[in-house]
């Protein structure tokens, strides 16, 4: 450098150091440069190309700031609505337009859908949902060729195009040309960006470079909010299909009833909630009478059904909402009634005994579980701290087993801390 201002100094047209100045100042990102341009011969002219340089390029920067503001905002997770209304206040003075229209296909790529639009029009005439048929339009062509598409006639442009209620809508808001270009997400067309200006001969082709940068983003941030969208669907089918899992592990495959894994998990839930509510909780054991000779005279089929019909039958007699009964195992069921005494458990056991003795009354196809009985082990505690659940269901299964050694066909009673059992007295 030391030598070309040597010659500055030696006698050379002071412009050409003024220029040279210029170009570094360029080249170190400075566009607010002073160059002459007088007078007009070859050096002039020099200077007025260095001009045009110096303003293309901070052109070419300014583009490439706001495309990168664009990916910052794609990246943050912005909203579709928010990047739309950006690139609205943030290109109009490197694009011209009037309206910016953003439409998604639908339905396979048969339909498209005006998702978001933005005018100077006082009455937008294509709003947002507007939905228009692809078929042999001429938006259809631009997603074979992928090619951005200008129009800078659309009077015209309809005249020929007479069927297209789309540009009739667009006349009537007041614009004449529109630049068009595809969305494509990895590797697919998803939908069209429109820029339309009031003006006739608007775009040109220096126009669509950054027209379709801007589209390319606004492809990346739907296909991020696609994804997203798929993946909270994914997530939400795999909690429901694990609760499905949850219920279907914690039920009976027979009757319907909730199993044994069920009763263990939610009977010492139940009891805990007593426990701190100092209220008691009751349990009735039910064993089903001679069961093992049912089966051998019916058949295991038939043993199946009545077991079926045994536990609907116990399952609609509970009078409360809390109280549920399980199958315990076999042609056993436990059932757990919480905020219940003695009394109350005593009740509901004749209420269980009443549903049992009408079981198969008139009923189709088996009578022969009519007849059927059940011996009932009834217990209840008000649980206390240094108790466990455990005690509660010993004592049901001891109760349960007198009632069988009474002669089947009963309930026996067992409290806490009671004295010896008593048969209960069966109506
Ligand atoms: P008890 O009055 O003393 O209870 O006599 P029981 O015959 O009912 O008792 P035992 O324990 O001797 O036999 C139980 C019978 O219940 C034998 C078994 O085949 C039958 N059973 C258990 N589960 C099922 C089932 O899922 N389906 C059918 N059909 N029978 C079952
Ligand atoms: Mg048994
Ligand atoms: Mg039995």
């Amino acid at each position: 450098m030391a030598d070309m201002a040597d010659e500055g100094r030696g006698g050379v047209d002071p412009r050409i150091h003024d220029y040279r100045e210029a170009a570094w100042a360029l080249a170190r990102g400075t566009y607010d440069v002073k160059i002459p341009v007088v007078p007009a011969d070859e050096i002039g002219r020099l200077g007025e190309a260095l001009v045009a340089l110096a303003s293309a390029m901070e052109r070419k920067v300014d583009e490439l700031r706001r495309l990168i503001q664009i990916t910052e905002k794609v990246n943050t997770g912005i909203l579709l609505d928010d990047v739309l209304n950006y690139v609205y206040d943030s290109f109009r003075q490197l694009l011209p337009y009037d309206r910016i229209g953003f439409s998604l296909l639908e339905d396979g790529g048969h339909l498209l859908r005006a998702v978001w639009a933005r005018t100077e029009a006082a009455v937008p005439s294509l709003p947002r949902g507007y939905v228009a048929s692809l078929r042999g339009s001429s938006l259809e062509a631009i997603l074979t060729t992928r090619k951005p598409r200008i129009i800078n006639d659309l009077e015209l442009y309809y005249r020929e195009h007479p069927q297209s209620d789309s540009t009739r809508r667009i006349l009537s808001e007041g614009i004449r040309s529109s630049l068009t270009c595809p969305l494509i997400a990895m590797g697919k067309p998803i939908g069209f960006l429109f820029f339309s200006s009031m003006q006739r001969e608007a775009y040109a082709n220096v126009h669509v470079e950054l027209f379709c940068q801007i589209a390319g983003q606004l492809a990346t941030i739907v296909e991020k909010a696609r994804l997203y969208e798929e993946l909270l669907n994914t997530r939400r089918l795999l909690e429901a299909s694990n609760r499905a899992l949850d219920r279907l592990a914690s039920m009976d495959g027979l009757t319907g009833l909730p199993n044994r894994r069920y009763f263990d998990d939610q009977f010492p839930l139940e009891w805990k909630r007593m426990q701190r509510a100092g209220a008691p909780i009751s349990l009735i054991m039910i064993d089903a009478d001679h069961f093992k000779a049912f089966n051998d005279k019916h058949g295991h089929l038939v043993g199946d059904e009545c077991l079926q019909r045994l536990a609907l039958a116990l399952r609609d007699a509970l009078p409360r909402d809390t109280d549920f009964v399980a199958r315990y195992g076999g042609e056993e069921f436990v059932v757990v009634l919480p905020a219940t005494d003695l009394d109350g458990a005593k009740y509901v056991a004749d209420l269980l005994k009443q549903a049992v003795s009408q079981m198969g009354i008139g009923a189709a196809p088996s009578e022969s579980v009519h007849g059927i009985t059940v011996s009932m082990g009834v217990t209840s505690m008000r649980p206390v701290r240094g108790q466990q659940p455990d005690e509660l269901t010993r004592m049901a299964d001891q109760a349960l087993y007198q009632a069988k050694q009474a002669g089947r066909n009963c309930a026996v009673t067992l409290a806490a801390g009671a004295p010896p059992p008593a048969k209960g007295s069966v109506p």
